[in-house]
């Protein structure tokens, strides 16, 4: 592949295969190197605003995907302790409607395999697994990488590195950013249970939100309606970098008791057999992301804890960006990274801060919840809704 047209992308998460995808749209090459061998089969869904549905039907992928996910009615808030709905905000057809692009639940592998075949499909992306970016020097010419492949190392060239490597990128402390990712003081425990082992309101369309003390449930159907994606959020110290580890059960439904938390939840945690939790961390937001031709996407620019349900639709949103950017730059790349990133930082950090502020809310306890319940019930669910739209109506152009 000649490297005067090409961007190389570090990392075949959602965010650098959306990428690859935008810029081969526009008439760019990529090349994505992936340091796993396998792509990640993380047993987990993941909620798709119409933000980044409509970037994903442009790109072509509607029919694909739409077949792999749900459309949620609505979104259920339910009290903890008594299991009373809140607030119903609608989504469905109402939401397509108001925004021109659907809300999506799906399986996070339905997702990434869709990208990763969309990806090998097209003949202007490389994809190359097994493929870890060491370093990169920027020169005249554009940027050389360093991989590492089967302990082989090689030299890539292109004109510009797109460090997509999530939220422990290495690629980012190569930039000089020091700081780690800030730990948040919670856990996000997740599991899928077959939709037959629950009842009927489990299995319907709706995204469910339990909020109670020190602690939120979510749940929604995924594949066709057939699992139901589980997360459970939760005060913790327990902190790691793995993105898969392991949980007990037993620890889980501890933090559930029978004063706090409605039956009809805590039986539906008792059905989860297996386990994964996640430590959550993020970042604050930073002004500046890359130099010369490089520059961060998705998680490894702005990372966010996940109570917005935004940060695969940012990474998303900045794909679309990124390759409009590189589209018309001529042999300027740095120019536009550098546009790139002003176009992304204010939007990006709203979305980070909104998400810190939805946990606080979520995570409210004694006269605050009453509060922030009965502030709900007055607000009703469509005016909750219209509070999301700045995040739901953006468009790229
Ligand atoms: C509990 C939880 C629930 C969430 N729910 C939602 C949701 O409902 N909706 C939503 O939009 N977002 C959600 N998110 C956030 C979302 O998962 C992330 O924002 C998104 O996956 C980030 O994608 P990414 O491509 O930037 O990074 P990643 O998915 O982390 O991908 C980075 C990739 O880079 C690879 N890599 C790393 N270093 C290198 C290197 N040097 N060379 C080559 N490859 C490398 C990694 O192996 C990995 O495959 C949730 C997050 C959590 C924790």
């Amino acid at each position: 592949m000649p490297s005067s047209r090409t961007i190389l992308i570090a990392g075949a998460g959602i965010g650098g295969l959306t990428a690859a995808l935008a810029l081969a749209a526009r008439g760019l090459r990529a090349i994505v190197f992936e340091q796993a061998e396998k792509p990640a089969e993380s047993g987990a869904g993941i909620q798709l605003g119409p933000n980044a549905t409509r970037i994903l039907t442009g790109l072509g992928l509607g029919e694909t995907l739409r077949s792999r996910s749900v459309v949620p009615e609505a979104i259920s808030v339910r009290a903890a302790r008594n299991g009373q709905e809140i607030v119903r905000v609608p989504l469905g057809a109402e939401a397509e409607f108001r925004y021109g692009a659907p809300y999506w639940l799906i399986h996070r592998s339905d997702l990434h395999s869709a990208l990763l075949e969309a990806a090998r499909d097209h003949p202007d992306i490389v994809v190359k697994l097994g493929t870890r970016v060491e370093d990169f020097a920027p020169h005249s010419h554009g940027l050389t990488a360093q991989v590492i492949q089967s302990r082989a190392r090689n030299e890539e060239r292109g004109i510009g590195l797109i460090a997509a490597d999530g939220l422990w990128s290495t690629l980012r402390t190569r930039l000089g950013h020091g700081k780690p990712p800030r730990f948040q003081q919670r856990t996000a425990w997740r599991a899928i249970i077959p939709a037959s082992e629950l009842g009927e309101s489990f299995r319907a369309p709706i995204v469910h939100l339990w909020l109670g003390r020190d602690g939120h449930v979510v749940h929604y159907p995924v594949r066709g309606g057939n699992d139901i994606n589980v997360v459970a959020i939760v005060n913790d110290r327990w902190q790691s970098e793995e993105w898969d580890s392991a949980g007990a059960s037993d620890q889980i439904l501890r933090r559930f008791k029978a004063d706090n938390w409605h039956a009809a939840v805590r039986g539906m945690l008792a059905k989860a057999s297996v386990w994964k939790r996640w430590a959550l961390y993020d970042r604050p937001p930073d002004w500046r992301w890359g130099t010369g031709p490089i520059t961060l996407l998705g998680d490894a620019a702005h990372p966010m804890v996940p109570f917005l349900a935004q940060g695969a639709g940012m990474a998303i949103e900045d794909a679309s960006v990124i390759a409009q950017c590189l589209e018309n730059s001529g042999i300027d790349t740095a120019a536009a990274m550098r546009r790139y990133e002003g176009l992304r930082r204010a939007r990006t950090r709203r979305a980070q801060r909104a998400a810190l502020s939805t946990g606080q809310i979520y995570h409210q306890d004694g006269p605050a919840a009453f509060v922030r319940d009965a502030a709900m019930k007055v607000m009703g669910g469509e005016r909750l809704r219209a509070r999301y739209d700045w995040l739901y109506d953006w468009r790229s152009d």
